[in-house]
């Protein structure tokens, strides 16, 4: 399951107390700059690109819960009906009204897309709409936040958005094309029946159903290997940080991207509105790892099928080798171990010291590069102007301030 929620008699831990993997490793970047950020709290400044990436998967996502068989390409962004939450944020499992794909009729069958072209080109016309919407909305968050840095005019290009919103689609109309192929005749019929997983794939429908509505006879229809293909990810509805995964014993969590499970296979994908060549791409294959032991976690110590990172800028898919057995083991003593020393008790400033690790070099799609990096960790810094290492060598004087970068 790719949710795995706390249980609330035995967690003395906490969600805030968790290990994450961007905690780990930003730890492993320089134990100083952990501090800062997760001791002192710094806040990055807030440029408009983190934002563009909120925006860019959050439009595909929106699009991936749509059906062709109920929306027209050109209907608006806002055609479905918020999805209904419980109290605590997410799709409420006792809600018996009509859900929002319940709310809409089925087109006629000669609307919906009959090719993969068309199929492929309704996709590309929904996920515009969505992102053009999202795009706004992250730039009134943008303006809204006292950290915010930069210029969202002249940073952010909307023709670089969307042309990784339209790779996100095509790389998702790979696995439609490839479950439209592959579906066993079982998983077919199961899925007519109206079978659901317990955290189902947001579809704008409920958590049971007794037979599917756009279920057809005979062999597999293009609508019902994009119904079929869908993955798992966060329903765009939810309030943030709901759905996560937590570790049994309560001290890691994560939340996955995408999450496919047709053919019996699970795949984890972690989406990236990003080209890939930047220190970054060696933590995300660190993240992938950390998830690949959080599922294994969580799953009575069964292995993900498959790991990927969508390089959405780079127009590259970039796959993680699962790790092996002893791996996984390795890697949540690690992290317990981390946990410990970072978590159970706050450490001293003393313990985190300005130890920034090397810099790596990676060309478009997170290929490792041999090329020498062009800046320092210390260089790019956002916080080393208060500190030692990164050239700061004055004492701060009681009760000063630092002015950190953003207009705040
Ligand atoms: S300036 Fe260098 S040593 Fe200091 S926190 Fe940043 S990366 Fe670490």
């Amino acid at each position: 399951m790719p949710v795995r929620l706390p249980d609330a008699d035995q967690d003395f831990i906490g969600p805030y107390n968790r290990l994450s993997a961007s905690q780990v490793n930003t730890w492993k970047a320089c134990p100083r700059l952990w501090y800062y950020e997760k001791v002192l709290r710094f806040v990055m400044p807030q440029i408009p690109i983190l934002f563009v990436g909120r925006a860019v998967e959050e439009a595909i996502c929106k699009t991936l819960k749509e059906t062709p068989a109920l929306i027209v390409g050109a209907a608006p962004a806002d055609i479905y009906a918020e999805t209904p939450l419980d109290a605590n944020g997410r799709p409420d499992r006792e809600y018996e009204q009509r859900w929002p794909a319940e709310q809409l009729l089925v087109l006629p069958e000669s609307k919906w897309p009959m090719d993969i072209d068309s199929l492929q080109h309704w996709a590309n016309q929904r996920v515009r709409s969505h992102l053009a919407v999202c795009l706004e909305n992250m730039r009134i968050d943008w303006l809204k936040h006292d950290r915010k840095a930069g210029d969202w005019d002249k940073d952010v290009d909307v023709e670089r958005c969307i042309k990784m919103a339209l790779n996100g689609i095509k790389m998702h109309m790979s696995e439609v094309k490839a479950c439209l192929g592959l579906v066993s005749d079982e998983e077919l019929n199961s899925w007519r029946k109206g079978s659901r997983e317990h955290w189902p794939a947001p579809d704008g429908r409920g958590y049971a159903m007794d037979g599917h509505p756009l279920a057809q006879t005979g062999s597999i229809s293009l609508i019902e290997a994009w119904e079929i293909a869908r993955p798992w990810f966060v329903d765009p509805d939810a309030k943030p940080f709901m759905m996560n995964a937590v570790h049994p014993e309560h001290w890691f969590q994560g939340e996955y991207d995408l999450v496919y499970r047709w053919g019996g296979q699970n795949k984890i994908v972690d989406i990236k509105a990003s080209l890939g060549n930047s220190d970054r791409s060696g933590d995300y294959v660190q993240q992938m790892r950390m998830y690949a032991y959080l599922w294994w976690s969580t799953h009575d110590k069964q292995r993900i099928d498959a790991l990927e990172i969508w390089y959405l800028a780079a127009d590259a898919i970039k796959t993680i080798d699962v790790p092996s057995v002893q791996e996984l083991e390795t890697i949540g003593e690690e992290l317990k171990a981390l946990w410990s020393d970072l978590r159970e008790e706050t450490p001293s400033i003393e313990r985190c010291p300005p130890e920034p690790a090397p810099m790596r070099s990676f060309g478009p799609g997170g290929v490792p590069s041999e090329e020498t990096p062009n800046l320092t960790r210390c260089q790019r810094c956002d916080w080393s102007h208060v500190c030692p290492t990164g050239g700061f060598d004055k004492e701060h004087p009681d009760g000063g301030m630092y002015h950190l970068p953003g207009m705040v």
